[in-house]
């Protein structure tokens, strides 16, 4: 049973079919959403029912700590696949970086997480579960894990409006952030529910030509459109855009891309995020930029008033930096 997939509303239901009075419902989902591992563990239910409900929340089967105290947490899921999250300790509180997908179809040209392709959606409970059983109270949570969230729409809201359930882990969605290559269509109907989530778009390069080179999706849903969406993003929501944007060594790190993003960007309700590429086994002929191609791209974007941050590379010694992550083990 997937227990940790259902809303209190649903578990009601479940414990009257099982003959059971519905407020056991809400007894089972204090006892998930407080991390309960098993029934054997709600002791305030008829031993009978504790019987009956099964259940195995995602495992975490290894941990990695990183030299910067981050830690590349491997979770085992039901079925025996498994997935990867990643627990940043930063001075302002605790973020998990949790997976939506086992695998990626996307195709990313820099990236590991599309390695090996994809084997399967996960359902909301089992990107709860991630966040639920890393070992620690978490203040923040970012999906931006092995997959693509939006791809997995329906769980991923789900997923939204369990961590925002006030029976359970109550947390604010402000303090949730949802990432996308670029999924035009299902920005929109994100921005229809008018979630207080911050939208992260993986951006990467300011034009068509660059960005077809860098992502498949591009050629679905160009820079224009994907730049549209995110101001309709915008308006219904209120919520700052961030944009994603990998620097690699000559191929989008340019003074003539950072001018290029400045003017596509500028005026508008965003943050750049600039991102040194992360070394993947596999995708060799893609190099980081250098320090100081990063600082003048950095540089040149608040010239044009567009605020930018540069991205702490957290974990990239044992694998856990964006982009690092994969389906399968890698041998160290
Ligand atoms: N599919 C979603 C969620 C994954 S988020 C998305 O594309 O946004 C992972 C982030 O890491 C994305 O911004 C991705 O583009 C970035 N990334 C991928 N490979 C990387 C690499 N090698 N170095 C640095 N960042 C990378």
């Amino acid at each position: 049973m997937d227990l940790l997939n259902q809303t209190p509303q649903e578990l009601a239901g479940m414990m009257r079919e099982l003959g059971q009075p519905a407020y056991r419902g809400a007894q089972v989902f204090d006892w998930l959403h407080k991390g309960a591992r098993s029934a054997g563990e709600m002791t305030n239910l008829p031993k009978a029912l504790r019987e009956a409900l099964q259940f195995t929340p995602p495992t975490v089967v290894e941990r990695q700590v990183s030299r910067d105290k981050t830690e590349k947490l491997l979770f085992r899921l039901e079925d025996g696949q498994t997935v990867e999250a990643v627990l940043m300790h930063y001075q302002t509180g605790k973020t998990i970086c949790v997976s939506t997908q086992v695998g990626c179809r996307q195709g990313c040209a820099f990236c590991a997480s599309t390695i090996g392709g994809m084997a399967r959606d996960l359902t909301a409970g089992e990107i709860l579960g991630q966040v639920l059983h890393c070992g620690t109270p978490v203040d923040r949570v970012v999906l931006m894990g092995i997959g693509e969230p939006l791809e997995n729409f329906d769980a991923t809201t789900r997923f939204l409006s369990l961590i925002n359930d006030p029976a359970g882990r109550n947390m604010s969605l402000r303090n949730v952030t949802v990432s996308t290559c670029g999924l035009v269509p299902r920005i929109l109907e994100l921005s229809e529910l008018r979630l207080p989530v911050t939208l992260s778009v993986s951006l990467h390069a300011p034009d068509n030509e660059t960005r077809d080179l860098l992502m498949p999706i591009n050629r679905k849903y160009p820079v224009e459109e994907l730049i549209h969406s995110c101001e309709i993003y915008f308006d219904k929501t209120c919520r700052r855009m961030t944009y994603e944007y990998v620097m690699i060594d000559a191929i989008n790190d340019t003074l003539g891309h950072a001018r290029a993003l400045g003017l596509l960007l500028k005026g508008r309700p965003a943050h750049v995020n600039l991102i040194p590429l992360n070394a993947v086994a596999g995708r060799e002929s893609f190099r980081p930029s250098p320090a100081p191609a990063v600082e003048r791209f950095a540089a040149a974007l608040s010239a044009k008033g567009v605020s930018t941050t540069v991205r702490r590379r957290l974990g990239s010694d044992i694998q856990a930096a964006c982009g690092q992550l994969r389906r399968e083990r890698l041998a160290l």
